[in-house]
């Protein structure tokens, strides 16, 4: 894994290099002058008050104290006095195939009587746009989807060619232990597979794309056969190696999670929800070099949103595609008679959420191992919108015990590493210029995260009401 790393960076210093001497001279400036600076990859020295930083086109250029670092002639300067400055924030795991409403897994909740899934999906395809601009406004400025149909990789050209949209990497469709037929459009995101040579012929389908992970989807049901099971993930482990490219695996038991491990996984997208990890399985992450993403809030975002108590956090309201915002409370308008069985019984129990306690022990028992932890909602899964359930992602790992700096790291920092990329995640000359000016100060409460004033991505810079009031 060091080795595909290192390959990597090489070849990102290579293309920035070349980049940076033929835009240098040319290229826009622009100054942010007075913010702190907030270093997320430090342990001490995490912050510069009153700073310069300059951006000369896509890449930082300049980092230090007002006082002895120049801004260019004819530079746009934005006053950061009072407001602090951190790195584009990365979510290690969400899913553009999904919206995040009550249509959106009829797997899960057959509503196809009320939306059919094909509409839904057509929806969520149109939508694109307007989904990478509640990212951006959010604060986020590059996203891994770890997992759709084939066209996720055209969503990945279209985040790509547009300015005002997230960095994505993406991966294609999940090779998974069990089918899910509704999802099946003729383009599946979840495809069975029963052999190491159909799981191999996965893999080789999905590399002419050049998908960022190859991902398994290791669900184990009583019954299963593990080590069969889990000969699959290794085929799948070695092929997608064997192409240099990496393995997300979610497994989110712990045997389950190890057998993934000792295989190869590179990127576990869940914890281990139900039961406390062990030593061992620490051992194997840290043998792996993998890194682990929790997504704390997902499970009762599904839970919420179909007993009909779902409601909108003061950030959602801001930030969140309105469109998605308004078909949240739909269930207090769907004909009983339309209302699948199994949600219908949820209205009426209106059952308490599971508290996600052992998930929140194993994310500060593997925090305190130091093992790489990476921010991600799993965004777009039912109750889980795009962009601003961020934060309160970023609020259930406050409540885990992970002080804000390291929450802050797991998601510039560790996302950058999650994303292969030694030029994002820090503010320093060199990286790209995705950043975030916030209005209060980060290291002091999680919260203050959502108070963005800019975003700027790849040197572009956006107001977040601004892109919010666009899709309106
Ligand atoms: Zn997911």
């Amino acid at each position: 894994m060091r080795s595909r790393f290192g390959l990597l960076v090489l070849i990102i210093a290579v293309l920035s290099a070349c980049a940076t001497n033929t835009s240098r001279d040319t290229a826009r400036s622009i100054a942010i002058v007075g913010a702190t600076v907030v270093y997320p990859e430090r342990d001490t020295n995490t912050t510069l008050a009153d700073a310069t930083v300059v951006i000369s086109g896509e890449r930082i250029v300049a980092v230090g104290p007002r006082a002895s670092t120049k801004v260019p002639a004819g530079a746009t300067t934005i006053d950061g006095h009072g407001n602090w400055l951190i790195p584009g924030m990365i979510d290690g795991h969400v899913h553009f195939f999904q919206s995040g409403n009550l249509y959106t897994r009829p797997d899960a909740a057959d509503f196809n009587a009320v939306v059919p899934y094909a509409q839904e999906v057509t929806r969520n395809k149109q939508r694109l746009d307007a989904t990478f601009k509640v990212w951006l406004a959010s604060g986020v400025t590059s996203v891994i989807d770890v997992g759709g149909p084939f066209w996720n990789f055209s969503v990945r050209d279209a985040a790509n060619k547009s300015a005002a949209a997230p960095r994505v990497e993406t991966t294609g469709p999940l090779i998974s232990m069990i089918a899910r037929e509704q999802l099946d459009l003729g383009d599946p995101p979840i495809v069975r597979i029963d052999s190491a040579d159909a799981a191999r012929a996965l893999v080789a389908r999905e590399m002419p794309y050049k998908p960022d992970f190859i991902k398994v989807w290791f669900i184990h049901q009583p019954g299963d056969d593990l080590a069969a099971q889990t000969a699959i993930v290794k085929a799948t482990a070695d092929a997608a190696h064997a192409a240099h490219v990496r393995l997300a695996v979610h497994a989110t038991e712990l045997d389950v999670a190890k057998a993934a491990l000792r295989v190869g996984a590179d990127y576990l997208v869940h914890s281990v929800f139900e039961q406390p990890i062990d030593d061992e399985f620490i051992a194997l992450m840290r043998k792996n070099h993998a890194l682990l993403c929790p997504t704390l809030f997902v499970r009762n975002g599904y839970r919420l949103a179909l007993s009909n108590q779902w409601q909108a956090t003061p950030e959602e309201q801001r930030l969140a595609d309105p469109q998605i915002l308004a078909a949240m409370h739909d269930l207090d308008r769907i004909p009983k008679d339309k209302i699948p069985p199994r949600v219908a019984k949820l209205m009426a129990d209106k059952p308490a959420l599971a508290s996600p306690t052992v998930s929140l022990q194993n994310l500060k028992k593997l925090e305190d191992a130091g093992i790489p932890i990476v921010m991600g909602t799993d965004a777009g899964n039912i109750g889980t919108l795009h962009g601003p359930s961020v934060f309160r992602e970023m609020a259930l790992m406050r409540d885990a015990g992970l002080t804000p700096l390291q929450v802050l790291r797991s998601a510039t920092t560790n996302g950058a590493m999650a994303m292969g990329r030694s030029d994002l995640g820090a503010i320093a000359p060199g990286k790209l210029a995705d950043l975030v000016l916030l209005d209060s100060d980060p290291l002091v409460d999680v919260g203050n995260l959502s108070h963005a004033q800019r975003v700027i991505k790849n040197g572009v810079v956006f107001e977040p009401g601004a892109l919010i009031e666009g899709i309106r």
